[in-house]
């Protein structure tokens, strides 16, 4: 009856019972040690960490574990048909560090010149000019020396304005020229603006294209109010001179 089911279910768990005991503990020597002696357990547990480093000692003695050890015979071996050479370039690997640094110094390349932020079109320093004397006309009011720029014919006191932008380079005044100024363009490229009855820049300004920089006179050698532009290259503004106007024709950028 309800005895004999009772009497099975005991049975079961009775025989399970010491089978999980010593799977729990891993081997079933240890199962007695465990509750007291702890200082032989740690003697264990060192005695097999020690026959670990053995193994391992022994492995890299078969050369199991001295693989790395193993390309480095082939590359020298290798080498002997000439490839030894190949061994010391392995250690200028530092070479790349030497080329990092040279990047840094790149961005230290301003070479534009101040107030001229890139190529930009001459352009006419005044306006609603009449051209009253051509570059390079000869006449006998300048000693028959060839005009040196373009006389515009424009009221006194018009603006006179950068023909591109640059830094003023020059404000001073003679007998020939009169009250002139002059503004570098960069790259060896000056301009001169003669005549003049007002120089309302001085030496160092940095001027935008179209900006004022002075007023149309009659100063210098001159018949009436007007502006001589001049275009030249280098430092002598006798020298190295072009035609504004057909520089700004072709469309010539500074
Ligand atoms: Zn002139």
């Amino acid at each position: 009856m309800s005895m004999c089911v009772t009497s099975h279910t005991a049975t079961l768990p009775t025989a399970p019972t010491p089978d999980v005991a010593p799977t729990t503990t891993g081997g079933g020597e240890v199962p007695a040690p465990v509750p007291g002696d702890l200082a032989s357990a740690i003697a264990g547990l060192t005695a097999a960490v020690e026959q670990l480093a053995a193994v391992v000692q022994s492995l890299q003695g078969a050369g199991a574990l001295g693989s790395p050890a193993g390309p480095t015979t082939n590359v020298v071996s290798g080498g002997a048909s000439g490839a030894p050479l190949a061994d010391a370039n392995v250690p200028a690997t530092p070479v790349p560090a030497a080329t990092a640094p040279v990047a840094p110094v790149a961005p230290a390349a301003p070479a534009a010149p101040a107030g001229n932020p890139g190529k930009q079109k001459l352009q006419l320093p005044v306006k609603n000019a009449t051209v009253t004397s051509h570059f390079g006309e000869v006449s006998a009011i300048r000693n028959s020396i060839p005009h040196t720029g373009t006389d515009y014919a424009v009221p006194a006191g018009t603006s006179v304005d950068a023909a591109a932008g640059g830094v003023v380079k020059q404000v001073s005044s003679d007998s020939i020229g009169g009250n002139w100024i002059i503004v570098d363009h960069g790259d060896g490229l000056q301009t001169y603006y003669g005549h003049l009855s007002a120089q309302d820049v001085k030496v160092g300004d940095v001027v935008t294209q179209g900006q004022h920089i002075g007023k149309v006179g009659s100063t210098g050698l001159a018949t009436g109010p007007h502006l001589h532009f001049g275009l030249f290259r280098g430092d002598d503004r006798t020298k190295n001179l072009e035609d504004p106007q057909a520089f700004m024709a072709r469309g010539g950028e500074v």
